[in-house]
């Protein structure tokens, strides 16, 4: 299969030809779509069952809904439709209300030699995420994802060099660094050419302290063709394999969503292939409602992910950013189809740890609901956390049904919560 993107002009094209959707509803994503983002592509629509599409999980993944936006936003965008400006600023101000820069995001940006590292972040002591400006994109756009606003698009090789240099030397003079994670966007949007330019001078400099080479991708869900008959994916599969001979941990952080994404032969072949090179792919997604909320899905998903020889890693809330309130999933509910999957899978998938908080102190999991002297409470549990000294100490909070972020939960048996 040959990539090729749908943005909703395009889609709008093919519609009139295959009929997948009737008019109103393309209407009605035409307007969503313009405060979310869109993007799709072949192969992503021939995952959907177009017979029953309105239930269909990756329609949901990639097609922007009208009840993503507030009854009152989707009529200010239907009244200012023909109005160029009026529309525009309508579109912002949603888009603003949607808190498209949840906390910590611009925070922990590293320093070395009075220069910042833009495109990095450094939260935990062991791993540097670093933002490769031309992996701010994806093969196609999450509904549910915000991070639209960092979506650029320059191709510039000098421009890799010179990040990559500031970085090493960063990771150089910070022993305690031994991850360094490729995250985006997808990192592997880019070349393989381009990727090069970031990952090779790492291996050249041969730090010592450096032992896991890591990249977060939503790429087998959405395009595993990147693994399989794209021009240079022989290239790419190259690259992992020098990594690994290089002595490095090559570790493929991969998102799924739903066990339908790992349906297909093509994306078999692909995991395949990324595991002949010796890399190790590690699984990760939030839990959503009208995508995933269910024990049945996650155990689906856990247990063919096990068969294909891929291990869960992370079940996370989704983040307090964009239609919150469409996919979200209240802490207890989460807990319930954690619980109600890993019981049901044997130990080899229960490595997955969740559902966890990606928050400003650190990522907080929660490790269940009990009762103590006849309080019911929530057991919290810092999986990470910006002060390690905190990681692993159970601490409590009162139980709440419908709270679905640390912030809306108090502290129980204390004051504070063990971060504050
Ligand atoms: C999740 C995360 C990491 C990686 O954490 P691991 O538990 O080692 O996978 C690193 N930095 C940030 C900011 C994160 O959110
Ligand atoms: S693949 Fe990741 S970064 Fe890209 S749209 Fe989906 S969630 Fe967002």
């Amino acid at each position: 299969m040959t990539y090729k993107a749908y943005n909703i002009k395009s889609f709008k094209e093919l519609n009139k030809e295959k009929k997948l959707l009737p008019e109103n509803e393309i209407k009605e994503i035409e307007i969503a779509s313009l405060v979310f983002p869109f993007k799709v592509n072949n192969y992503i629509l021939s995952l959907i069952d177009w017979e029953n599409y309105k239930n269909d999980p990756i329609f949901r993944l990639v097609f922007p809904q009208k009840e993503m936006l507030k009854e009152d936003d989707y009529k200010k965008l239907i009244e200012n439709l023909n109005d160029k400006e009026k529309l525009k600023k309508a579109v912002y101000d949603i888009r603003m209300s949607l808190n498209p820069h949840p906390a910590g995001q611009k925070e922990n940006i590293p320093e070395i030699n009075g220069k910042k590292l833009e495109g990095s972040q450094h939260k935990y002591k062991e791993t540097i995420l670093f933002f490769p400006k031309q992996g701010q994109t994806c093969h196609a756009y999450c509904s549910f994802c915000f991070r639209w606003p960092q979506f650029t698009g320059i191709n510039e090789l000098k421009f890799a060099s010179r990040e990559v240099e500031v970085l090493i030397d960063y990771i150089r003079a910070n022993p305690t660094i031994t991850d360094i994670l490729f995250t985006g966007g997808d990192p592997l949007v880019m070349s393989s050419k381009l990727l090069r330019a970031y990952v090779e001078p790492i291996l050249k400099a041969k730090i010592p302290h450096l032992k896991n080479i890591r990249f977060g991708s939503k790429v087998l869900g959405f395009w595993p063709y990147r693994f399989v008959s794209d021009p240079d994916s022989e290239d790419l599969l190259n690259l992992f394999k020098e990594i690994v001979d290089s002595g490095y941990h090559l570790a493929f952080m991969a998102h799924f969503n739903h066990y339908k994404e790992l349906g297909t032969e093509v994306l078999e072949k692909a995991v395949k292939n990324i595991q002949n090179t010796g890399a190790i792919i590690r699984t990760q997604s939030p839990v959503l409602r009208h995508i995933n909320a269910s024990s049945e899905v996650w155990e689906k998903m856990w247990k063919k992910q096990v068969s294909l020889g891929m291990i869960p890693y992370y079940m996370f809330i989704a983040r307090d950013t964009g239609a919150k309130h469409y996919f979200d999933v209240p802490l207890y509910e989460a807990w319930k189809i954690y619980k109600g999957a890993i019981s049901k899978v044997s130990g080899l998938a229960r490595t997955v740890r969740g559902p966890s908080m990606s928050a400003a102190p650190g990522k907080i999991g929660v490790v269940g609901v009990s009762e103590i002297n006849g309080e019911k409470v929530f057991v919290l549990n810092m999986l990470q956390a910006k002060n390690p000294e905190l990681v692993d100490i159970p601490f409590f909070a009162k139980f709440d049904e419908k709270a679905s972020w640390i912030d809306e939960l108090k502290p129980a048996f204390s004051e504070k919560f063990i971060f504050e």
